[in-house]
């Protein structure tokens, strides 16, 4: 069927589903990252706009490397706490963390996840990629991994993190050494900036010690490992000695490497110089570094180095995730739908809007703000990529809201739309001749017919959709028309199109 939504508006008379969890239930599909959440995010919009803030996103803490060199080292000794507790469900396998499914080899983790999570824009493969490497510390949140909100399932729930234990010339030396280690993959690394909550990087926790972590055994790093190719995006781990090869050995577990043999490789444990990523099949180190049936990614390994090789190749492995180094330079593209600069509604009512958005590489990440009559009510990061806000019980104003998303070589891109509720202060339509067609400025609910013209270039993008794609997505909403007077009942098709175009994203190598 051939969506043409996009210019529909979609008014939702019943209270949307919450996001649930799609969980990949049986052995086969296996995958604790390649999360599938369903159903859009609902806001009542009376309770958001009397939060005072709390749907605004804090401000992104800028690092200092000159703390570094103030107060003197021999002032910074952390003090040793008592070893911490894992949380439910993962058990520590000398400095990596795994799921215990996996670690005691009940579970595997698929080689392939779901199509429809490959599907979803900004998972897809080859990515750009970010490491942010955090000298500074500070406080982190127990919880499942999320750099931007610095939530960690390896952190003590609001302990401080202590600033590196080194001169700032220390960290230097570190941060080029990994930075060198990447250098053949499209990532890049970040230390004097923190990158914006918007785009999915890696953390990396430089110094402190073991105990300020919840680990229960000592270690010279640690990091959540059988993230089989990155599918979380937004891990945090941790190098406690003064090593690069441990920071990037670290970054790496949280990428889906797992230990090998070797003292010229940082995915070893063996001491030696020149440490680098392999070009080839190298021994993993099971027994010998950790124990039996403890590869976390194993069936990976062996799409490259064959099956029960016990092999590993760093590098055909991160350059599948993060590709080769090559400038980007395509902003993605965003569109908000339905597509329409000036909507109206009544006090109330609901609506359900949604994202469009491709980029030419994996990796792209967005977020959502809301404004009304000027000030600032909701503005949240779109951890879940579900790609779709319900907002109900919409308040008089006049609403501007605003998708905004952004990549890793900091193309940062909007598109915005205005609602005005309750009516009294409608503006009168302004259309800046931007769309195919203009809006007539009385498109009231209901009316629109869907045959408004969207600019051109995405008008063959919406009317060549020959799937049914949109069938599958349950989205949380069973929508209605409201009852409210122009145009009457629509049941409107939205909802699917958000997988419908993430279909048909282009893979560039
Ligand atoms: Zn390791």
């Amino acid at each position: 069927m051939a969506l043409k939504a996009d210019a529909i508006l979609l008014l939702c008379g019943v209270t949307a589903g919450l996001p649930a969890v799609a969980a990949a239930a049986d052995g086969e599909r296996y995958d604790p990252y390649a999360k599938m959440v369903t159903g859009a995010h609902h806001y009542d919009m009376r309770e958001v706009l009397q939060a005072g803030g709390k749907f605004v996103a804090e401000p992104v803490e800028q690092p200092d490397l000159s703390q570094l060199d103030a107060p003197p080292l021999s002032a910074r000794a952390s003090e040793p706490l008592a070893p911490g507790k894992l949380p439910e469900g993962w058990v520590q396998i000398g400095e990596v963390v795994q799921r215990r499914e996996i670690a005691e080899g009940l579970k595997q983790v698929d080689p392939k996840p779901l199509p429809a999570w490959e599907d979803i824009e900004g998972n897809q493969y080859p990515r750009k990629g970010t490491v942010f490497l955090n000298f500074n510390g500070g406080i982190l949140k127990s919880g499942a991994d999320n750099s931007a909100e610095s939530k960690s399932t390896l952190a003590r729930h609001n302990h401080k993190y202590p600033v590196f234990n080194g001169s700032e010339a220390t960290a230097l030396t570190l941060i080029q050494a990994v930075q060198q280690d990447l250098e053949s993959l499209g990532v890049r690394v970040l230390y004097l900036n923190r990158p914006s909550k918007t785009v999915p990087y890696t953390m990396a926790m430089i110094g402190g010690s073991w105990t300020d972590t919840n680990i229960g055994d000592p270690a010279g790093g640690v990091a959540p490992g059988t993230d089989c190719e990155d599918r979380d995006q937004r891990n945090v781990v941790y190098a406690f000695d003064s090593s690069s090869a441990t920071i990037s050995q670290e970054i790496a577990h949280a990428w889906g490497l797992d230990h090998t043999l070797g003292g010229d490789r940082i995915m070893s444990y063996q001491a030696g110089n020149n440490k680098h990523f392999g070009d080839n099949c190298q021994a993993l180190c099971e027994e010998q570094c950790q124990g039996p049936g403890t590869i976390g990614c194993r069936l990976i390994h062996e799409i490259y180095c064959g099956e029960d090789s016990e092999q590993q190749n760093d590098l055909a492995e991160l350059n599948k995730i993060f590709g080769t180094p090559e400038p980007d330079t395509e902003p993605p593209t965003v569109k908000l739908l339905p597509d329409s600069d000036l909507l109206e509604l009544e006090v109330g009512e609901s609506i359900e809007i949604k994202a469009d958005i491709h980029d030419n590489y994996g990796g792209v990440g967005w977020r959502i703000k809301v404004s009304r009559d000027g000030v600032v009510a909701l503005d949240e990061v779109d951890y879940d990529q579900v790609g779709a806000w319900y907002f109900t019980n919409l308040q008089a104003g006049v609403y501007e809201v605003v998708l905004e998303a952004e990549d890793h070589a900091e193309h940062v891109v909007q598109d915005q739309m205005k609602i005005v509720v309750g009516g009294a202060s409608a503006p009168t339509t302004t259309d800046g001749g931007s769309e195919g067609e203009a809006d007539t400025g009385d498109e009231t609910a209901g009316v629109d017919d869907g045959s408004d013209t969207e600019d051109p270039g995405s008008a063959s993008d919406g009317g060549t959709d020959g799937d049914s794609s949109g069938a599958t997505d349950k989205g949380g909403c069973e929508c209605r028309s409201s009852d409210q007077g122009a145009g009457g009942a629509l049941v409107l098709p939205l909802l699917g199109l958000w997988f419908g175009h993430r279909a048909r994203r282009r893979r560039t190598a």
